[in-house]
C-alpha cells in the first residue's frame, strides 16, 4: 500500500574542473535549462499596473487600510522585530490576543502562532509523532507537511490522493504493531503505538478539497489523530472562512489539529498551530520550530488580528472568493479549457508541456495579467498547469478581462 518515489539516477560529478566545487551546480543548472524548467525572480513593483490571479491574498486584506495601519501601529508598539525567541522575549501581549482569537474564530481550546505555516506544520507533525510512530500522508501533501514528517523520523506511509480507504487499511495494518519497547521508552501508553494521519484541507495544486469527514472517521476508528493543513481552507471554506474543519463539523474534536499560515487569506505573514489546550502546551515544551525560533514580528501579529476582526465583522468575504473561482472556473471551461472544478479559492488549468505552461503565463503578463505557473518538480504527476487564485475582491469586470486573456493566450496543441 505505501508508496516509495522512485529513486532519481545518481548524476556523475562533472570531471572537467576538479577544484570547483560547485562545478555540479552549473551541471545541474544546464540539465534545467535543457528541460525548460529554469525558476527566475520576477519581483514586483509597488503599484504593478498587472490584474493579479496568482497571489494567495484571497480576501485582498493584504492592503486593506485598517490592515496596513494595525500593522505599523503594532511595529510602533511593540518594535519591528519581536527581539526573541517565544519563551524568552519573544512572546507580546498581542501574540496571546491574536492565539485567543484565532482559537475561538475556528473553535479550537486553544491555539500557537509560528513565524510561518511552514515552521507550524513542522512542529505539528514532529512533535506529535515522533521515531516510533507511523504518520501516513497523502500524496498531494504540500512540502512543509512532507518536510514535518522527514523531521519526526517516523515511519512514513505516503498513500494515494484524498484516498480515506486507503488511510484506513494502512492505519488497520499497523494496529497489531505495538512496538511496545520503543513506544514505552519514549513515554507512550504501553502497547499502543503512536499514529498520525496529515493532509491538507484544500491540495494547493489543484485547489481540491480533502475528504475530512470520512478522514476522521478512519483515524478515530484506530486511535489515530488527525493533522489537517489548512492554509487555504482558512477564511475561504466554512462558516464566515472558519475553514474546512469547522465545516465538516471537527472542530474543537479532542483528537484533530489544525494547522493555518497567516499569509493568505489574512494578508499578513506567520503561522498557526489550533488544538486542543494539551496539545498546544506539549508544542510549547517540545517544537523545535517554536522553541528555537524568534517569535512572530508584531507588525505581522497586528496585521492579522486586525484581518481576522474584518472577517469576523464581514463574513460575506469568504463567500465572495468562492463565487469568483466557480465563475472562473465556469468561463474557463466553457470556452474550453481543461480546468479542476475549485472547492476554494484556487483554479487549477491544465496546460500541454511545461514549456507551453511557461509561454502561455509569461503570454499573459505581456496581456496584463499575473497568473501562477506549476510544473515539475513541485507537480509531482507531471502535469503542468496554469495557477490562478481567486481574490474576493475582483470585481466582475476584472474577472472578464482575467477570463479573455486566458482564453487568448491558450496554446493551441
Ligand atoms: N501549507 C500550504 C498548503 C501552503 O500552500 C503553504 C504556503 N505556500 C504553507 C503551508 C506554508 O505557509 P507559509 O508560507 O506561511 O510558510
Amino acid at each position: 500500500m505505501p508508496l516509495t518515489r522512485p529513486r532519481k539516477a545518481r548524476q556523475p560529478m562533472p570531471q572537467d574542473r576538479p577544484d570547483d566545487a560547485f562545478a555540479w551546480i552549473d551541471a545541474q543548472r544546464e540539465r534545467r535549462d535543457r528541460a525548460g524548467l529554469v525558476r527566475r525572480l520576477s519581483p514586483r513593483p509597488a503599484d504593478s499596473p498587472l490584474l493579479d490571479l496568482a497571489s494567495n491574498d484571497y480576501l485582498g486584506l493584504a492592503r486593506h487600510p485598517e490592515v496596513t495601519a494595525a500593522a505599523a501601529a503594532a511595529a510602533q508598539r511593540w518594535g519591528a522585530g519581536s527581539t526573541g525567541s517565544r519563551l524568552v522575549t519573544g512572546s507580546t501581549e498581542l501574540h496571546t490576543t491574536l492565539e485567543r482569537e484565532l482559537a475561538e474564530f475556528c473553535g479550537f481550546e486553544a491555539a500557537l502562532v509560528f513565524s510561518s505555516g511552514y515552521a507550524a506544520n513542522l512542529a505539528a507533525v514532529s512533535a506529535l509523532s515522533g521515531r516510533e510512530a507511523l504518520i501516513v500522508s497523502d500524496a498531494g501533501n504540500h512540502a512543509s507537511l512532507i518536510d514535518g514528517c522527514r523531521l519526526s523520523r517516523a515511519e512514513v506511509a505516503v498513500v494515494p490522493h484524498a484516498d480515506p480507504d486507503a488511510v484506513r487499511k494502512v492505519l488497520g495494518a499497523a494496529e497489531g504493531d505495538t512496538r511496545e519497547e520503543a513506544a514505552e521508552a519514549a513515554g507512550a501508553v504501553p502497547g499502543r503505538r503512536r499514529a498520525l494521519a496529515v493532509s491538507d484541507s484544500v491540495f494547493s495544486v489543484d485547489g481540491d478539497a480533502a475528504p475530512l469527514a470520512a478522514l476522521a472517521a478512519a483515524c478515530r476508528a484506530h486511535g489515530a489523530a488527525l493533522v489537517v493543513d489548512e492554509a487555504h481552507g482558512l477564511g475561504v471554506l466554512g462558516e464566515g472562512g472558519r475553514g474546512a474543519v469547522h465545516g465538516a463539523g471537527l472542530a474543537g474534536a479532542p483528537d484533530v489539529v489544525v494547522t493555518a499560515t497567516l499569509s493568505k487569506s489574512l494578508g499578513s505573514q506567520g503561522g498557526v498551530v489550533l488544538g486542543p489546550a494539551r496539545v498546544i502546551e506539549h508544542l510549547v515544551n517540545t517544537a523545535r520550530t517554536f522553541i528555537f525560533d524568534t517569535g512572530l514580528n508584531p507588525a505581522a501579529v497586528g496585521a492579522a488580528l486586525a484581518s481576522l476582526r474584518l472577517l469576523r465583522r464581514e463574513p460575506e468575504r469568504a463567500a465572495r472568493v468562492r463565487t469568483v473561482a466557480m465563475g472562473l472556473y465556469g468561463r474557463l471551461t466553457a470556452a474550453g479549457l481543461t480546468a479542476v472544478r475549485p472547492d476554494a479559492s484556487v483554479v487549477s488549468v491544465r496546460a500541454p508541456s511545461p514549456e507551453q505552461a511557461v509561454r502561455w503565463a509569461a503570454d499573459c503578463r505581456a496581456a496584463g495579467l499575473l497568473v501562477g505557473c506549476f510544473r515539475p518538480p513541485s507537480v509531482p504527476d507531471g502535469i503542468s498547469r496554469l495557477r490562478l487564485t481567486a481574490r474576493g475582491d475582483l470585481t466582475e469586470e476584472q474577472v472578464g478581462r482575467a477570463v479573455d486573456v486566458i482564453v487568448k493566450t491558450a496554446p493551441t496543441a
